[in-house]
């Protein structure tokens, strides 16, 4: 079967001591399932992954399936060819006719030598390739700190030759950090959230609570979209959908209305933990930023965290909303994120929230409500959808 070759970079996994080798199998794991459907060998070379890739899988495939692989810093299709000078030549004419180096401007050419005993220098290769991008592109100018082309050479067990390489998403391999529990709504914030724990190696699955008929449709549809965005950045998903309908009228008919968002925070994290531990894992995530909006500031979150023994992990609690928007745009989620569906929050949100709880006073309100039974029977009654890898439901 014919096959292309993609050269990967790995990022902070090789600086992982004793974790190396169990951070570098998932990692190849993780790339193997995503490009599944097409037959692949992937082999690992000191810092490097070889994934050789049947033909008839698309560049855009394959391309979609590393850039959003975390624990990849950069990866490029590549020609490989026997270690040797002529050889070496003949495949960099062959990169050269087919590269897209710009005409005019400036060019540089990297020289990897990982086999220290290769006959020439790096220097001495990189003057012979330099000799044969002047012949292909007689308007090119040598530029090494800043140049807009670039043709590369690595000699390893073989020698590998490319000319342009995109970069990855970094981070750790999910599924290297730990299961979380992504409280995952229809806005631009959670949907980050959950791209940054990904991005440390944590592997996650999105709880999203739809106050059905106050919430419509298309706002569960929204978040349906969005959880099979972040699907593969997070190597595939479950979305559990739950429906507190009840409790919240409930809240709003028993409760005082200016603590409805805090009764309405405090059962989802009640129902959020109930889901984590069935699954085994470890913490929520949310999209919470410090005073974003009435229930983000300290002492509301303060009040939040007293609900659970769970830790709850806020990735974003330090950031500007304009950063976050320039990162949902990165992930690919806002788009998706700013279409006008309400999710449940707003909802019932009241006139006046109140932004410094009483940690104990307003625990004891959430308390006498007694929503136990009401947060069994969401928990229960849930329904659970799941995208693969690739973001596409299972
Ligand atoms: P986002 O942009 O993520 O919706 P937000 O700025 O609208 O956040 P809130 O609505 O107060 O802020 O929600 C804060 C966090 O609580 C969200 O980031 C999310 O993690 C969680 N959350 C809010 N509403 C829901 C929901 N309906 N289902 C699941 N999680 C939710
Ligand atoms: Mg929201």
């Amino acid at each position: 079967m014919d096959k292309k070759l993609y050269l990967i970079k790995e990022g902070e996994i090789s600086l992982k001591g004793g974790n190396r080798a169990l951070f570098e199998k998932k990692l190849r794991n993780n790339i193997k399932h995503k490009i599944k459907p097409y037959a692949s060998t992937i082999e690992r070379q000191k810092g490097r992954i070889f994934a050789y890739i049947d033909s008839q899988c698309p560049d855009s495939v394959i391309e979609k399936a590393l850039s959003t692989t975390f624990g990849i810093t950069g990866f490029a299709k590549a020609f490989v060819t026997n270690k040797n000078i002529e050889d070496i030549l003949k495949t960099a004419r062959e990169a050269l006719n087919v590269c897209n180096f710009s005409q005019r401007g400036t060019f540089r050419v990297h020289v990897v030598r990982e086999d220290k005993s290769f006959p020439f220098s790096s220097k001495e290769l990189a003057i012979k390739l330099a000799e044969l991008v002047h012949e292909s592109f007689p308007l090119l100018t040598v530029d090494l700190d800043n140049a807009n082309n670039t043709l590369y050479l690595e000699v390893r067990k073989e020698a590998y030759i490319y000319t342009s390489d995109q970069k990855g998403p970094g981070g750790l391999p999910s599924g290297t950090s730990g299961l979380g529990m992504l409280l995952l709504s229809g806005g631009i914030d959670s949907p980050v959230a959950g791209a940054l724990m990904a991005k440390r190696g944590m592997k996650l699955d999105c709880i999203y609570f739809h106050a059905y008929p106050y919430t419509s449709d298309m706002a569960l549809e929204k978040v349906k979209t969005l959880a099979s965005l972040i699907s593969p950045y997070l190597q595939g998903t479950r979305l559990h959908i739950v429906s507190f309908t009840k409790g919240q009228e409930y809240i709003r008919d028993h409760g005082n209305e200016e603590e409805a968002t805090l009764m309405f925070r405090a059962s989802m994290v009640r129902i959020s933990e109930q889901i984590a531990l069935e699954s085994d894992a470890k913490t929520l995530v949310t999209g919470e930023a410090l005073s974003q909006v009435a229930s983000q500031t300290l002492d509301a979150m303060a009040f939040t965290d007293s609900m659970t023994d769970m830790l709850i992990l806020r990735p974003l609690v330090g950031m500007d909303k304009d950063e976050i928007v320039r990162l949902a745009k990165g992930y690919g989620t806002y788009e998706t994120s700013i279409l006008p569906y309400e999710d449940s929050c707003v909802v019932f949100a009241p006139k006046h929230p109140i932004t410094r709880p009483n940690k104990s006073v307003v625990k004891e309100h959430f308390d006498s409500l007694k929503l136990d039974e009401l947060i069994s029977q969401a928990v229960k009654e849930r329904e659970i959808i799941e995208y693969d890898a690739n973001g596409n439901l299972i």
